[in-house]
């Protein structure tokens, strides 16, 4: 690379990437070919439309490749249609309000403090200064489940347009029948952010929301879907529905795709396509198995009482009586990555919360199993438990090293 400026700073992420690991349960990494496929000349390509009806010349590619990436995430899902445009998830979800909304209409999503995602009606976001965002809780954290009868009693007073389910920070199983059930009763949309889980789904390791009568999905594709930084959605098969969603993505809130992170899409999506990918996600949920019992044996509260899913979110201060930022500082000096989180309930503040969130699906990629799993959770709990020794953390510093040095991340998935 001619920049050196650059070049450095894209080295020295490399050598970051390669030597710690990393278990913010929303990063993974892509293989050559994704990369290959992000970085082609399709970059260079004005497209805006949709295949076929296109605003500029040139397109003979674009439109094989888009319907290509269309072709397979519907395979994938199980759906009829799909937009492979939105730029990253919150694109995507705001389009899906923008396409079936008025202002003024009301959502029904998880509270973000149980789990939800900032775009699922955060004040301070957009779609909330335009749309009516109430919320349903988990009945008990510390099982997880979601309380359905205030879910139904909410959809029965506020009426909303579009019932949302989907997470960030949940670690256990929806049950996609009763809020179709629920939707159904009041005459709602329903809607399913898989942004976190997608890739799992798609591999068939846990439920696909389309097999219980979802109406639309939204997902990343940078997460379990192990593809580039971008966003789907897709639509079951309403034909109207999935009409307004392309309009609302473009010329409603986008302007021209990005066809080089469509082109890696289709690479991702046929990755995932592979046998090869169904055991990764299969030992994804076997990791996270792993680092639960560890913490169970600790005595670590998990909310949710454990994890169905690739991800685990734990009260360390409760437990351990360190903070969730104390614990990502810390961690993160032994080269562990991960993020502090609000629990529910909790009654600290959001940049100092309670909890922390990690998962499996990157190190899942380097090749680690359950018992390389379980002796990261066990490193983990010793690093908080040792916070201000610096030579045990410097021991397990080396440790992680090690570990990152014996797994490195993997060139190709097929
Ligand atoms: C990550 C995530 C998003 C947002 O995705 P971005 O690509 O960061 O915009 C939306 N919804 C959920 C549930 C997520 O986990």
């Amino acid at each position: 690379m001619r920049d050196k400026q650059v070049e450095k700073l894209i080295k020295a992420e490399e050598k970051r990437q390669n030597e710690g690991l990393e278990l913010i349960p929303s990063e993974n990494y892509v293989s050559e070919d994704v990369l290959k496929a992000n970085g082609s000349v399709f970059t260079n390509k004005y497209s805006e439309g949709y295949p076929g009806r296109r605003y500029y010349g040139g397109q003979d590619f674009t439109d094989a490749l888009e319907r290509l990436a269309i072709e397979r995430v519907c395979k994938l899902f199980k759906c009829k249609f799909a937009n492979v445009q939105p730029h990253s998830g919150a694109p995507a979800n705001l389009a899906v309000y923008f396409a079936l909304l008025n202002p003024g209409d009301v959502v029904l999503g998880m509270d973000l403090s149980h789990g939800g995602h900032l775009t699922h009606g955060h004040p301070m976001t957009l779609p909330a200064k335009i749309y009516k965002f109430v919320t349903y809780k988990m009945k008990n954290p510390d099982t997880g489940e979601i309380d359905y009868e205030d879910l139904r009693k909410q959809a029965l007073e506020y009426k909303p347009k579009i019932i949302l389910a989907g997470f960030s920070a949940y670690s256990r199983t929806l049950d996609y029948k009763k809020f179709v059930e629920i939707a159904r009763e009041v005459g709602a949309i329903t809607m399913a952010d898989m942004a976190h889980i997608a890739g799992i789904i798609a591999g068939g390791a846990l439920r696909n929301p389309f097999d219980d009568g979802f109406d639309i999905i939204t997902s990343t594709t940078h997460k379990t879907l192990r593809g580039p930084r971008g966003g789907i959605i897709l639509t079951r098969e309403n034909e109207e529905i999935a009409k307004k969603i392309d309009k609302a993505i473009f010329p409603g809130i986008q302007g021209g795709p990005h066809m080089h992170t469509i082109a890696a899409k289709a690479v991702a999506f046929g990755e995932v396509m592979t046998p090869k990918y169904k055991k990764y996600v299969k030992q994804i949920l076997k990791n996270s198995k792993a680092m639960e019992k560890v913490l169970h044996k600790n005595n670590i509260r998990m909310i949710g009482g454990g994890t169905d899913n690739h991800l685990i979110l734990a009260d360390v201060f409760g437990s351990l009586g360190v903070t969730g930022k104390e614990a990502q500082i810390v961690l993160d000096e032994v080269g562990i990555t991960l993020n502090m989180n609000s629990i529910a309930g909790d009654t600290r503040k959001p940049l100092d919360p309670s909890g922390i969130r990690f998962g499996t699906p990157a190190i899942t990629t380097r090749g680690f199993k359950e018992k390389e799993c379980a002796y990261v959770a066990e490193l983990m709990i010793k690093t908080l438990k040792n916070k201000d020794d610096k030579k045990i953390k410097e021991s397990i510093h080396k440790e992680i090293k090690k570990l990152a040095k014996k797994f490195p991340i993997p060139k190709r998935f097929v």
